[in-house]
């Protein structure tokens, strides 16, 4: 054994725990969460940590960032330690130069920032951050966009404009790049773009243009949320038109949503089209079946809940397809009858939850299933029923296995039927085997998804 280093001071020790967790943590999640965490004491081997707010010590307690936090004291201090977060701001030293925040934080987590305001000034819901985003194919490149935004507010992307259908995560990011500017001493200023009409509107009936454009022209960061809706209202759009070259001239940030792409908003002016596109414009898409699940398994995390089986999450995210607050929904209500009837959960009782509420799917036949993946992966229906081993024809084999099981309504030894009259424990040993092939291998993932969104399309537009 080395000779150990003189010990370090506690806040010491809690500075460099901070430098190593920066290091090993995604950026956004660092910034939301620790940055701003500072030493307050440290008692009976008991490190006192200062946050931001209330949601913060609910977020750090509940999630998986305890833990690590407590690993990283522990191998710094050379002993088990235990870490409590409080609610302790920082005073930061500038904070007397900096204006006075527009927004408040939400103290109610389960208020919902779906309400339309009378006026464009809403506070910031505390459930959307960049830390609960996540982040798959669909979204990526939106989400990368909006943290370097949020980063550098008014140098990069500017405008920047996130457009896709809804419940994709539209106000979720915008919410979040809000989070990081505001927490950074921004001026920054979310509304519903009804809001900016209702205020605009407002100021027209009391006479008193300048304190509208007193509070939408001095902001470091405007936030413009479902922009379609000012679609057709000329005076609106005129005065946003100012609104938005006073900001841009001014270097402030300008980030929008909406539903589709500036070219495809119908009865928008066209010099905003124009304005709207001379940015950076990103979209969201549904999200795939592998980001779904990895959605549903945060929302379990968040919501503090008991672990729920995969299986269950599995067939939620393959009955809810496209929208996100549908998936949260389904779990919700999943969710609340495994309360209300006491039951262990299981995926018998999780559909009958949603029976009525998502439409149950057909199942896929297994004359389609054996089709499409014989198809797939160039050999014929008689090969994966057949004997051989090759792995030309045993990986599609246990493709074909996974899809009988878990998209037509098969049993395992139904499953082995199908398969050449295999039985049941040969069936499950394929199962088993092509799960860990897949978390090995992004690719043959990808392969699988795109098979199981093609027996979930309509027969004929299936190719
Ligand atoms: P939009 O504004 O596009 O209609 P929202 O931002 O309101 O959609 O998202 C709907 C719900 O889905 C919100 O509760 C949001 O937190 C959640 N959500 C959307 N995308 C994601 C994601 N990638 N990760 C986690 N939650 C998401
Ligand atoms: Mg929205």
């Amino acid at each position: 054994m080395s000779s150990s280093p003189p010990k370090l001071a506690p806040k010491e020790i809690w500075q460099n725990a901070k430098a190593e967790l920066e290091l090993q943590l995604p950026r956004a999640t660092y910034d939301t969460w620790l940055r701003e965490a500072h030493f307050i004491a440290y008692e009976d081997g008991e490190f006192v940590i200062g946050v931001v707010n209330s949601f913060a010590v609910d977020w750090l307690n509940s999630n998986n960032l305890r833990p690590l936090v407590k690993r990283t004291l522990a191998r710094l201090q050379g002993q088990a330690v235990e870490v409590r977060f409080v609610v302790r701001p920082q005073r930061v030293r500038d904070e007397a130069a900096r204006p006075a925040p527009l927004l408040e934080t939400f103290s109610d987590t389960d208020a919902s920032a779906e309400t339309v305001p009378g006026s464009g000034h809403q506070p910031l819901n505390p459930r959307y951050t960049f830390a609960t985003f996540v982040v798959g194919s669909s979204n990526r490149l939106a989400c990368v966009a909006a943290q370097t935004v949020a980063e550098r507010p008014g140098q990069t992307y500017n405008p920047f404009f996130i457009y896709g259908g809804v419940g994709l995560g539209k106000t979720h990011l915008l919410h979040s790049i809000g989070h990081v500017t505001q927490q950074r001493g921004y001026q920054t200023l979310y509304t519903p773009a009804e809001g900016f009409t209702n205020d605009f509107v407002e100021s027209l009936r009391r006479g008193d243009p300048e304190a509208f454009r007193e509070k939408y022209r001095t902001v470091d960061v405007l936030l413009l949320d479902d922009v379609q809706f000012i679609a057709g209202k000329e005076g609106t759009q005129e005065e946003l038109f100012h609104t938005f070259n006073a900001l841009y001239l001014a270097g402030k940030q300008i980030v929008l949503t909406a539903d589709s792409m500036p070219n495809h908003i119908a009865a928008l002016e066209k010099r905003l089209r124009a304005r709207f596109q001379s940015g950076l414009c990103v979209d969201l898409k549904p999200p795939n079946l592998e980001t779904r699940l990895a959605i549903l398994q945060a929302k379990v995390r968040e919501g503090g809940w008991p672990a729920v089986p995969h299986e269950v999450l599995l067939m939620i995210a393959r009955r809810v397809p496209g929208n996100v607050r549908h998936l949260e929904g389904a779990l919700n209500r999943v969710m609340a009858q495994v309360e209300v009837l006491d039951l262990p959960l299981t995926v018998e009782m999780a559909e009958a939850a949603l029976q009525d509420w998502i439409p149950s799917q057909p199942s896929a036949s297994p004359a389609t299933i054996l089709d499409l993946v014989a198809a797939h992966f160039g050999v014929t229906v008689e090969e994966l029923q057949g004997e051989g081993r090759s792995r030309r024809i045993s990986l599609p084999r246990k493709v074909a296995a996974l899809l009988l099981s878990e998209e037509s309504a098969l049993n395992l030894s139904q499953v082995g039927q199908h398969l050449g009259g295999r039985d049941h424990a040969t069936v499950r040993y394929s199962l088993s085997e092509i799960h860990k092939a897949l978390e090995a291998d992004a690719e043959l993932r990808r392969q699988v998804e795109a098979l199981r969104e093609e027996l979930r399309l309509p027969v004929e537009i299936r190719r």
